[in-house]
């Protein structure tokens, strides 16, 4: 399987039967500034430089964001954070992530999520998670050339954690490095949601400095500016 066959699958996924009725109600009643938009309203798989090096671990996507453009962590104001701070790393083409036809290119870097539809309240049930999970593990088996999966929150943390079947069950925390086996790296941040980052738990520097060590632990420059 590669990966452009499994995103294909995750897209034409249904198989939790509240999160599809959910990304389809909120493609259908749309906020007010969007209206004139065609929303994705599907499973939005992973994307990125199949090669990459550092694998980003996100928890969902987003009701308006990357449940509106198609695209991880594109559209809203988290991917704003994110994809400025991998353009400051110098892995990303430009600093704004906007559509899926936006001319952004991603080096050594894959962006994702453990689970790939919207879910209500950024709430996905175990089971849910449980189902999602075969395929953010095909998607982790596929990315053979990763050497650091940074997880974006505690959720993401741990389905890396689960994957590599660790215990006892690393902590979460901001910074956190966890040793794999193949000098690989599991690292946490604090998520780039407006929770953290209007509130000043999560800076721009706290985030350039967690890219910078997750491209020193994949061997990897990290800033350009
Ligand atoms: S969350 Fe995953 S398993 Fe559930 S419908 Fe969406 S793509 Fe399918």
């Amino acid at each position: 399987m590669s990966l452009e066959s499994l995103q294909r699958q995750i897209v034409a996924c249904r198989l939790c039967p509240r999160l599809v009725r959910w990304r389809e109600k909120v493609a259908k009643e749309k906020k007010a500034s969007y209206r004139q938009e065609q929303y994705w309203g599907k499973p939005v798989p992973g994307w990125g430089d199949p090669q990459a090096r550092i694998v980003v671990v996100g928890l969902a996507p987003g009701a308006h964001g990357a449940n509106r453009t198609g695209r991880m962590f594109t559209g809203d104001e988290s991917g704003r954070w994110l994809y400025r701070a991998l353009w400051r790393a110098g892995w990303g083409s430009q600093e704004a992530s906007v559509g899926r036809e936006d001319g952004l290119k991603l080096e050594n870097v894959w962006i994702t999520a453990s689970v790939k539809c919207a879910p209500p309240d950024n709430r996905p049930t175990t089971q849910e998670r449980d189902r999602c999970g075969d395929f953010f593990q095909r998607e982790l088996r596929l990315l053979t050339s990763a050497r650091v999966y940074l997880a974006l929150g505690g959720f993401g943390f741990e389905a890396v954690a689960r994957f590599f079947g660790l215990r006892p069950k690393p902590k979460f925390s901001h910074g956190v490095e966890v040793g794999l086996p193949g000098e690989r790296w599991l690292m946490g941040s604090y998520h780039v949601s407006q929770q953290n980052t209007f509130t000043g738990r999560l800076t721009e520097v706290m985030l350039d400095r967690v890219m910078q060590q997750a491209g020193r632990r994949a061997g990897l420059s990290a800033g350009k500016g």
